[in-house]
């Protein structure tokens, strides 16, 4: 244990930490839901403070335009056309050999966020988009799992822990979803890369906190920051359970965890395309897929993704069987493509 420990001394040192907590820190489980320039930040610091198992759960690619600010990442992640999920899983098990790095490649959903998080002691947003964070908050208040909401665009960041039962959830604060469409995202209004490492950095030391037990010092806050403003304020939000009467944490309405249809789409922001999920479909055999796609189009396929494109869009299929069709914003357009070319 001595020599194990020996990487983390400036850690221990610390005042609040010591041994005995680091002990209690590589014992922990966090899962990190969305690896982009949030997710990046926080596994990186998870993975260097010595948390013993850190699961990531990305569903997509790495662009070219994400090395900006998502900084697990370089130029041969994307010529290896690796996802997201295994290319940072694969940096930071370099970092710190000692501790469990799962990478999990998938979109995460009503039917899968379960199995997905068991286990966790705490789960890291670092998605971008609304209806995955409710679907977290639903999930963590029914299952008292402590969790932390993070969010930047531009150069403005928004963080807030949601201890269940203790702190208001996500849906007190933001009642209702936001329309898509109706509010910036990275895509249209930008970002810069220090805003995000400023609240990925936050959420890990509030998780610090919080995996230590030490209740009495997390932020109770909504924290919004502005780097190019320069601008810090906690906005109190204690009383807001019971002025919105929230539906998850009061009335105990779990909406985002039931099901729908057997057909999942999700609008990706800003890229002109959707996701399709086929509850049906199961795991696609890629290699037998790009025999089959051969006749129709020019097939890349690694062991992670198969891509085609078929007139103006370009298909990316996942051996859970999701596929990120891109040239249209329109659900319906993407499940017709979905089942005309992959079959539902
Ligand atoms: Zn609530």
């Amino acid at each position: 244990m001595g020599q194990l420990l020996e990487r983390y001394t400036r850690q221990i040192l610390f005042q609040h930490i010591g041994k005995e907590r680091q002990k209690v820190l590589m014992n922990s489980s966090a899962v990190v839901i969305g690896c982009g320039a949030l997710g990046t930040v926080s596994s990186s610091y998870l993975t260097r403070a010595g948390i013993g198992q850190i699961r990531i759960i990305d569903r997509d690619f790495i662009e070219e335009s994400n090395l900006q600010r998502q900084i697990l990442f370089d130029e041969n992640d994307i010529s290896e056309n690796f996802p997201k999920a295994i290319a940072a899983q694969r940096k930071l098990q370099d970092i710190n050999t000692k501790i469990k790095i799962e990478a999990i490649v998938t979109d995460i959903n009503y039917s899968n966020i379960e199995e997905l998080t068991e286990g966790a002691d705490i789960i890291i947003d670092g998605t971008d988009n609304f209806e995955t964070r409710f679907l977290i908050n639903d999930f963590c208040v029914k299952n008292n799992i402590s969790w932390i909401y993070g969010a930047c665009i531009g150069s403005r960041g928004l963080v807030m822990n949601i201890i269940p039962h203790e702190t208001p959830c996500l849906r007190c604060v933001f009642e209702t979803m936001p329309q898509i469409g109706s509010f910036p995202t990275c895509d249209t209004a930008g970002i810069i890369g220090p805003i995000a490492g400023i609240v990925a950095s936050l959420k890990v030391a509030e998780a610090i906190k919080i995996l230590l037990g030490d209740y009495e010092l997390i932020n109770r806050a909504l924290i919004e920051i502005d780097v190019w403003n320069t601008k810090f304020k906690q906005i109190d939000v204690s009383g807001l359970k019971e002025v919105n009467n929230c539906p998850t944490c009061k009335l105990h309405s779990y909406k985002f965890l039931e099901a729908v249809d057997g057909v999942m789409t999700t609008f990706l922001c800003g890229k002109n395309a959707v996701q399709v999920m086929s509850r049906n479909s199961g795991n696609i055999d890629l290699e037998h897929l790009e025999h089959r796609l051969r006749s129709v189009s020019d097939v890349s396929r690694n062991a992670f993704m198969l891509k085609f494109k078929v007139k103006d869009h370009e298909f990316t299929v996942f051996p859970d069987g999701r596929a990120i069709i891109t040239g249209t914003a329109d659900s319906s357009t993407a499940k017709n493509l979905y089942s005309k070319y992959l079959g539902m």
